[in-house]
């Protein structure tokens, strides 16, 4: 019988991230199929108790919570050292986490000290003949995997977007605290702050509702014959800031960017989605002055609802590849967008 573990954080403002949701819903869909007599919550941060009392029906056995002011920041050493007790603790042989930034850098880590194995990017689990298979996908999303494993304990850190957020009443909920020993050898590295880029230049958004993909047509010569990188620029970041859609491009977009032309510098191939790009988890997708080619869709597969605005009712997403094409000027479309939301609509 396994013994099954659910680990999250919580982050920097108290709250759990939604991918926390998503593997406590991943976690009793697979205590569930596995006949397992439940799964337990272990949490690690500062002040866990509004995210305990948040997760208080989920249908978790217990609660098993590292809470100090030491795991109140991501640092290796002292996450490495509360995941391995919670872990221990809880005496886990399938442990469950999100593949947040904060969980991706550590547990691997802590799979070694454990003695046990781990896999990261699972994008689905499924329970065949009692035993559990993880499924993730190889060479850049064109082989899909699905993995048993007879070490443990095994961590399988779940892709954000994979699996539906867990969503339930708060209410009250008790968690064993354990302690964790934290000497100055674990704390000696201080997060004095975060350097990110500011809000406008951090365009990869994954939690975001929307993806807004702008293909090589912002380049191109519009009707007046001339082209009009300056007003793109303009008109796609001010989308952006408004709307705090994540921002792809295409292939073909992003290759002029990396050739130093005096367009869409925010672009780089890290927003190239597609075959040899990226493959987000959105709910919707917006595709702009992009051709939908088949290189460039399949990176959409994850894309739930799916629409696109092109000049030309021809193009690839008018052939099946979009649920909506807007037959438009991208340039009047999105000037239209922003004005409407500037006014609050
Ligand atoms: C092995 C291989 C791998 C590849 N991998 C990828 C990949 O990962 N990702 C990827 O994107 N591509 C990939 N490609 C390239 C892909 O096949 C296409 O060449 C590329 O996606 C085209 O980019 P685009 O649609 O932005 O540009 P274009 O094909 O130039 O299309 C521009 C579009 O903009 C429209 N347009 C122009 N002006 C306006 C306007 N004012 N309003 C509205 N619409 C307008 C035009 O009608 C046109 O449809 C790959 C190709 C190969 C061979």
């Amino acid at each position: 019988m396994e013994t099954i573990l659910v680990l999250l954080h919580n982050d920097a403002d108290g709250a759990l991230p939604k991918a926390a949701l998503e593997a406590v819903a991943a976690g009793a869909r697979i205590s569930g199929e596995l006949g397992a007599e439940g799964f337990t919550v272990g949490l690690i941060g500062h002040a866990l108790q509004p995210a305990i009392d948040g997760l208080a029906t989920c249908g978790a056995l217990r609660f098993v919570a590292a809470d100090a002011p030491e795991f109140g920041q991501s640092r290796y050493a002292t996450d490495a050292a509360a995941a391995e007790a919670v872990a221990r603790h809880v005496g886990a042989t399938v442990i469950v986490a999100p593949m947040t930034s904060r969980f991706a850098r550590v547990l691997p880590g802590v799979a070694d000290r454990l003695g046990g194995c781990v896999d990261t990017h699972a994008t689905g689990f499924g329970v065949a003949d009692g035993a559990l298979g993880v499924t993730r996908w190889f060479y850049r999303q064109r082989m899909e995997g699905t993995l048993r494993r007879t070490e443990r304990p095994w961590m399988v850190l779940i892709d954000p977007g994979a699996c539906p957020a867990w969503s339930g009443a708060g209410g009250h909920a008790s968690a064993e605290v354990i302690t964790v020993p934290c000497g100055p050898s674990l704390t000696r590295t201080t997060v004095t702050g975060i350097e990110a880029p500011a809000a406008e230049q951090q365009t990869i958004r994954p939690d975001a509702d929307l993806l807004f993909v702008a293909g090589a047509g912002w380049t191109k010569k519009q009707a007046d014959g001339l082209p009009h990188p300056a007003e793109a620029e303009a008109y796609i970041l001010d989308f952006l800031k408004k709307s705090r859609a994540s921002l792809g491009g295409s292939k073909s977009l992003v290759d002029l960017s990396g050739e130093g032309q005096p367009i869409l510098r925010f672009m780089t191939h890290l927003n190239q989605i597609g075959q040899t790009g990226a493959s987000p988890r959105h709910p919707k997708g917006l595709a702009t002055c992009c051709h939908g080619e088949e290189p460039h869709v399949v990176g959409w597969r994850f894309v739930t609802e799916r629409r696109a605005v092109n000049l030309d009712p021809n193009c690839g997403w008018g052939r099946g590849k979009a649920d909506v094409l807007y037959v438009a000027d991208a340039f009047a479309v999105m000037k239209h967008v922003n004005d409407l939301l500037a006014d609050g609509q």
